[in-house]
């Protein structure tokens, strides 16, 4: 059993000599001597192109397993990334959500599910660029027939707000004598779409009387809400006085 017990232990690497290998190259390092053991495994000291030193296994070195410190698999990735050198840019996070909604990997119900698909020639990020440039700042990327694919006949570069008024359950309004979309006409209001769909629900009559909540009038109307409120009584003059604490 002390015999076995013995044969089954690792011995210590045998003295190698490591200077003969001096100078040998594997990719981008060059081995330069003697490096710490990892483990149980012989080491060598190796120096990359990049100008780093790293410690590797010895037979990694040899079969060409480890060809740099690191930084080789750092630029392969950023060679990928630079072939378009456009991963950071709006067009490209858009191009992204479009692939993963068409794909059905996000919102399936509201995509994939309901037919939406994205044309072959999109599937590349570079037709796209082609075809839709840069996405400017604040917009998104619309179909213009909400039941069409993603292609380039049915897509634009769109506000949120045009979106919205595109959207399958858009609900008309009267506001003003003017047949609008909830959207515009709430906005036109000082008030948040969603006030007017929560009072549309509710039963109010009323839909766009002023609203007390201050952040709503903030947020879509950029105006001091008091301003806003009492410059819209002047217009509205059968609307009730709102208060505030
Ligand atoms: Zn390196």
């Amino acid at each position: 059993m002390k015999i076995l017990s013995f044969l089954n232990t690792h011995p210590m690497p045998k003295p190698l000599n490591i200077q003969a290998l001096v100078g040998t190259r594997s990719g981008k390092l060059t081995l330069v001597g003697q490096g710490n053991h990892i483990g149980k495994h012989r080491a060598v000291l190796c120096s990359c192109d990049c100008g780093k030193t790293t410690h590797i296994y010895l037979m990694h070195f040899r079969r060409g397993n480890t060809r740099s410190c690191g930084c080789l698999q750092k630029e392969v990735v950023a060679e990928k990334n630079r072939t378009h050198g456009k991963t950071k840019t709006r067009a490209y996070k858009r191009w992204s959500w479009m692939i993963s909604r068409a794909t059905g990997k996000t919102d399936r119900k509201l995509y994939f599910d309901r037919g939406i698909r994205v044309c072959e020639r999109w599937l590349s990020f570079e037709n796209f660029y082609d075809d839709m440039g840069e996405c400017p700042e604040g917009l998104s990327l619309d179909r213009i027939n909400n039941n069409g694919n993603y292609e380039p006949i049915n897509c634009r570069w769109a506000s949120n707000h045009v979106q919205s008024r595109n959207r399958r359950n858009n609900v008309w309004v009267e506001f003003q004598g003017k047949s609008m979309c909830l959207t515009d006409a709430a906005r036109a209001a000082g008030l948040s779409p969603g006030c007017v769909i929560q009072r549309r629900i509710a039963g109010i009559k009323d839909l766009f009387a002023p609203s007390k909540n201050r952040t709503h009038i903030e947020k879509w109307t950029g105006k001091d809400p008091i301003a806003f409120l009492k410059e819209r009584m002047k217009q509205l003059p059968d609307l009730d006085d709102p208060t505030f604490e």
